[in-house]
């Protein structure tokens, strides 16, 4: 760095505020990650995503949630407003909703075009509210269904460097799949829809029952190949649920491997590496199963720590929780055959 550049200045609150859009919202996955949790948050039973070209044109989320009266969107939109959380005690006490920060709204709307139309349950008329780079074009009644839709078009039309980086429809497109199936595979009780480009992608039922779901999201074939962990080997974990698949199902990339906490995804290899070293050397190289997988981790016990954005989990006494999930899933392909009782990977 040159001597000149060392001087520190402040920023600028327009530079502050694109610098931070930048980590919420990075491809129009995470437009659709901000939005389901909303809808989620909003006590949705049914939450329908519909993207244009991999939603680089267009994103749209509906949902039959809650809805907002015309003074809620409008506050809704502005920075740092939310009705989760009220002061430091309540994020003392803990937090139960997805969201709590009151950015996504704001940032979304900063970076594209942002029309919100919603009405609130048992309520006569609905509102809508159309914001462009971050301003309001306009707020007006609107009829409409109870619930809330967001449709986001043009996304990072005023940040020409970060569009960018955005990569080819499908490939957008396969992180909003994910990011949609992640979802609907930890709420079995919310009816989900994704389409793309007006054709379905795959919808839930929203009956609650897993299996079910894993069938509409994966289909058929990955359905059947997939059975229920039954017994918990002993360890800190109060229990273990979901499916796996045979060692014969897998795919190359590890974002078949769903790992939840209490419900809530998060991302994490050793957990990953203890379901993929339960199938030992029956799962060929580089391969990696299918399996939707939710801890339940009393919060007495065990000491979670969750990175809210990156999704992110490290666990107080991960080694012995690693050693419990590799040891319940090798138990359960073995109780149904699939795999040989030979010694493990290691
Ligand atoms: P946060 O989710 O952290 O509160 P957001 O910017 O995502 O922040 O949303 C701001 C507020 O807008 C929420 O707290 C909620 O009151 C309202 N809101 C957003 N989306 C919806 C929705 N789909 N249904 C009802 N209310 C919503
Ligand atoms: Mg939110």
């Amino acid at each position: 760095m040159s001597p000149e550049r060392t001087e520190i200045r402040a920023l600028d609150p327009e530079t502050v505020d694109k610098i931070a859009a930048g980590e919420v919202v990075e491809r129009p996955a995470s437009v659709v990650k901000e939005l389901v949790e909303n809808s989620l948050d909003a006590g949705a039973t049914g939450i329908t995503v519909a993207v244009g070209s991999g939603g680089r044109d267009r994103i749209r989320v509906a949902d039959d949630g809650v809805g907002m009266n015309e003074g809620s969107v409008r506050k809704a939109v502005e920075q740092h407003t939310t009705s989760k959380l009220r002061d430091v005690a309540d994020l003392e006490r803990g937090v139960s909703t997805l969201g709590f920060r009151g950015e996504a709204l704001y940032t979304i709307g900063a970076v594209s075009r942002l029309a919100i139309t919603t009405k609130p349950r048992g309520s006569e008329t609905g509102t809508k509210l159309v914001l462009a780079g971050g301003e309001v074009e306009s707020v007006e009644p609107a009829g409409c269904p109870e619930g809330t839709a967001v449709e986001v078009t043009d996304l990072f039309y005023n940040t020409p460097a970060r569009k960018k980086y955005l990569k080819r429809e499908a490939t957008e497109f396969d992180h909003v799949n994910t990011v949609v199936t992640r979802y609907a595979l930890a709420n079995p009780g919310v009816r989900f829809a994704l389409e793309h480009d007006g054709r379905e992608v795959f919808s839930t039922t929203g009956q609650g029952d897993l299996q079910a779901t894993v069938l509409s999201v994966y289909g058929r074939e990955v359905a059947r190949a997939m059975v229920p962990i039954e017994g918990l080997a002993a360890g800190p974990l109060e229990g273990l649920s979901g499916y796996v698949s045979d060692p014969e199902t897998t795919r190359s990339s590890p974002a078949y491997v769903s790992t939840y906490v209490n419900g809530r995804y998060v991302r994490s290899k050793p957990i990953r590496s203890a379901v993929v070293g339960a199938y030992g050397t029956q799962l060929a190289p580089d391969r990696y199963p299918f399996a939707v997988l939710d801890l339940d981790v009393s919060p007495g016990t065990v000491d979670v720590n969750v990175h809210p954005r990156k999704m992110e989990v490290r666990f107080g006494d991960g080694e012995a929780i690693e050693a419990q999930i590799e040891k319940t899933v090798r138990e359960t392909l073995l109780d149904h055959g699939l795999i040989r009782s030979s010694a493990p990977r290691g």
